[in-house]
């Protein structure tokens, strides 16, 4: 039996004889069918032949407010269609393969990823899932089959890879344990461990999951990003198969003079179709009714830079109030430059600190003035009056501590962007490499400042990464993450490990017992990643000592 009929496969960019009908000729398509639109924004930019460096982001685009109803509810209902093949056949997967997928959960040994890579394959699930009744059950071309496949495999990567780190951090807690020292340790590791096992990653389609949607990933196939040609209302569009065979319909954006030129000089790859996303906005009823049900075009755009000769290594290390401490050296330690390396700089933004700070003391305290109604509540447990108003207390106390969370996370993201920024200017020139700290596992052990542990895991050591190593990508400069192991136990000057770490009121400095250096502890590591990196390079190969002596 077919399943597939011709006619399916036909829909595409098939140009005027296709089953999506005529082109519009008014507007140019994005998105990229093949390999060679990457290679035709090269030559336009003209970077062939030189070091390019390659980026791939996503710009979010609202749907035009002025959509009408009828599209609006056709794109809602191919979303919702694709939530229900992906559920359909992540359910077909998980179950057909639950042994393979069991066995690498309880087998201690380093799990066969080849197992899980051969079944997680466009082919093999095709076939699978053409031998159910998947394709009738949800009346989905081909096309929108393979794409629901393709995020069905993404997802179970996703799932693996977060398991596998998962299961890292249980693994040094478990040796922790055996290596405790008294009962205090033993208690706090195995409280630990108890959190985190609480913690294990979720299988993806879990039954028992809510059933949110799901976002699929539309390329070409059935979908295109399109820009007008002529000046009118409606910039961008996006162009899309719907769920009846050969129709194609056309949703105007409403993107920003950023959206446009973020588009001008990049490949369209693909883009996901996400509904609501903003929840601060659904309060504001009546004026933004129609944003209440807004729905969001998340384009994947690959941006292709020319990459800048370098003049020097940098290192930095994320320090532990908020700030970054960043080292420039130069690219051969002979060539001093007059005297101007190291370049040293600690870069922080005190007054978002600050307020960052406040959020969080008054975070910390409604959170003690919850948990004070909550106990209230269940002590005046034989007078229910007095109980329910307890309770009705610490309900509005939990809701204003919703609403605070989220301004403090916009705080934080803004003070992020702000430090990325500075981090950028005074990198501009050089290679850069970045301790991949691990604060929280380090810091995990009784070290004697507790304050200073809550604060850390509040911050988001991530983020700010991803932020500074796009905004140097797209500057043109290369930035990689190193492991950062010891780098805060040695002496920068004589490389002694002979170090002491001495904790004062907020920061550190290093005291070399060798040499006497007495150093802020962050600019010290900075200083060693930076050389230690730049050492990595020079065995490489990627650059080169000069001879200044023989000269
Ligand atoms: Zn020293």
């Amino acid at each position: 039996m077919m399943l597939i009929n011709k006619e399916d496969v036909k829909i595409g960019r098939g140009g005027g004889k296709g089953s999506r009908g005529k082109r519009d000729k008014r507007k140019e398509v994005l998105t990229k069918k093949s390999k060679y639109e990457k290679e035709g924004l090269i030559k336009r930019l003209g970077l062939e032949g030189k070091k390019r460096i390659e980026i791939k982001k996503t710009i979010r685009i609202p749907v035009h407010y002025d959509v009408t109803k009828n599209k609006m509810d056709q794109l809602v209902r191919v979303t919702e269609r694709l939530t229900y093949g992906i559920r359909l056949i992540g359910e077909l997967v998980s179950d057909v393969y639950a042994d393979t997928f069991a066995n690498v959960k309880n087998s201690k040994i380093l799990p066969d990823d080849n197992d899980i890579d051969s079944i997680l394959k466009l082919s093999v699930i095709e076939d699978i899932v053409k031998n159910s009744n998947i394709i009738e059950k949800t009346g989905l071309n081909s096309n929108f089959i393979q794409q629901c496949i393709n995020k069905v495999i993404w997802m179970f990567r996703q799932h693996r890879e977060s398991h596998k780190e998962w299961e890292g951090k249980v693994e040094r807690v478990e040796n922790r344990l055996d290596s405790c020292r008294n009962d205090k340790e033993l208690e706090k590791a195995d409280k630990w461990l108890g959190k985190l096992r609480k913690r294990e990653p979720s299988k993806p389609f879990d039954k028992s999951e809510c059933d949110h949607k799901i976002p699929c990933r539309l390329d070409w196939r059935t979908g295109s990003v399109e820009k007008s040609k002529e000046k009118g209302k409606f910039p961008l569009w996006i162009h899309i198969s719907t769920l009846e065979l050969g129709k194609t319909i056309d949703i105007p954006l409403n993107p920003s003079i950023y959206h446009l030129n973020q588009l001008k000089d990049a490949v369209v790859d693909d883009f996901e179709i996400i509904k609501g996303g903003d929840s601060r906005k659904k309060k504001n009823k009546g004026k933004y009714n129609k944003q209440q049900n807004a729905v969001y075009i998340h384009v994947s755009i690959t941006k292709i830079v020319e990459e800048k000769e370098i003049n020097s290594v940098g290192g930095v290390d994320q320090g532990l109030n908020k700030s970054i401490a960043a080292v420039l050296i130069p690219l051969d330690h002979r060539l001093d430059n007059n005297g101007i390396y190291p370049r040293e700089e600690q870069l922080t933004d005190s007054a978002k600190v600050e307020l960052l700070e406040k959020y969080d003391d008054i975070v910390s305290s409604l959170q003690e003035a919850r948990k004070l109604e909550k106990a209230a509540s269940l002590q005046k447990a034989e007078k229910w009056e007095k109980a329910a108003k307890a309770a009705k207390k610490a309900a509005k106390v939990a809701k204003k501590l919703r609403s605070l969370r989220n301004k403090r996370e916009n705080v934080s993201t803004y003070h992020d962007w702000c430090l990325a920024k500075k981090v950028t200017e005074f990198t501009k020139g050089s290679y850069l490499a970045i301790g991949n700290s691990k604060f929280r596992q380090t810091q995990f052990r009784g070290n004697g400042i507790p304050t200073l542990r809550k604060r850390i895991g509040k911050w988001t050591y991530g983020r700010q990464r991803k932020i500074i190593k796009l905004k140097r990508s797209e500057m043109g400069y290369r930035t990689e993450l190193r492991d950062e192991y010891g780098t805060s136990r040695e002496c920068c000057e004589c490389q002694s490990k002979l170090v002491r770490r001495v904790w004062n009121d907020g920061f550190s400095y290093l005291l070399c017992h060798s040499c006497g250096m007495k150093k802020d502890a962050d600019l010290s590591a900075g200083n060693i990643i930076a050389t230690r990196c730049r050492d990595d390079m020079l065995k490489a190969g990627m650059i080169r000592m000069q001879n200044p002596v023989s000269q």
